[in-house]
């Protein structure tokens, strides 16, 4: 049975005081029992190192937002995936749909990014999902399929890999997809996995769901069989939300 993995995605928020507040009121809560599920927090760049103090006593995962897929060098405003394992990042965040929409992120440099953080012995979180666009037009199978034939072209093991499906018409709009449209897209990956890996990776390989889960709508999509925890952007900001969802993820 796979073990489902949280994590809260903080995006541009909160600053280096507010991180410690939350990752505190966190921590105090989820404490070190957690046994059944995984959890992380990726709090802006800025911010991780004294994240990463709170959280070192307990079982939660220090996460990053993003890397770039060189090692050093003329890249301003631009962190390494080196510099990132080297402050006790466990794992990063590759091609999150806002990298790919605000900031010209391509499945090509994702693949990059991605060879490049499991080289350095960091765990990925890589981001797949569709437009409202693309859904409507009915390529939505097509287009992520897609993102993650290409994500991980080059990568001959999973082991250390998270594949997040995340509808962009859900993120942050309070629309989620319904569990069974989720679903549908997270078996829809699988198989791909599965054409391209063979059975025993794509049953291993957990794919978390992305957009606007909260916990009023977290437990009928957690109980769905191929969706095996979430990447929660919103509802993370708020410990009570986060707890709440981990502990729906926990049971
Ligand atoms: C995200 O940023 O990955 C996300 C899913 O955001 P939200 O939960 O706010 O939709």
């Amino acid at each position: 049975m796979r073990k489902k993995i949280v994590v809260g995605n903080w995006k541009m928020n909160k600053t280096v005081e507010e991180a410690v507040e939350l990752s505190t009121a966190v921590a105090e809560h989820l404490g070190d029992g957690l046994v059944n599920c995984e959890v992380g927090i990726a709090p802006a760049f800025p911010a991780l190192e004294a994240v990463g103090k709170v959280v070192e006593w307990s079982d939660i995962r220090l996460v990053a937002q993003n890397c770039h897929y060189e090692d050093d060098g003329a890249y301003t405003g631009e962190v390494s995936a080196r510099m990132l394992e080297s402050i006790g990042c466990t794992y990063v965040i590759l091609g999150h749909s806002e990298r790919r929409q605000l900031f010209g992120e391509t499945s090509a440099t994702v693949n990059l990014k991605v060879k490049k953080a499991l080289g350095e012995g960091l765990r990925v979180i890589m981001c797949v999902g569709e437009t409202l666009d693309e859904r409507e037009k009915g390529i939505t199978t097509e287009v992520v399929t897609g993102q993650v034939r290409s994500g991980l072209d080059g990568v001959s093991d999973l082991v250390s890999v998270v594949i997040a499906y995340e509808p962009v018409w859900a993120i942050g709009t309070g629309k989620t997809a319904t569990p069974e449209q989720a679903e549908e897209m997270h078996a829809t990956i699988r198989d791909t996995i599965r054409e391209m890996y063979g059975d025993l990776p794509a049953e291993h390989l957990r794919i978390q769901y992305g957009g606007s889960v909260k916990p009023s709508n977290v437990a009928e999509l957690f109980a769905k069989p191929n969706i095996d925890g979430g990447l929660i952007g919103g509802a993370s900001l708020k410990a009570d939300d986060f707890v709440a969802i981990v502990r729906a993820a926990c049971c």
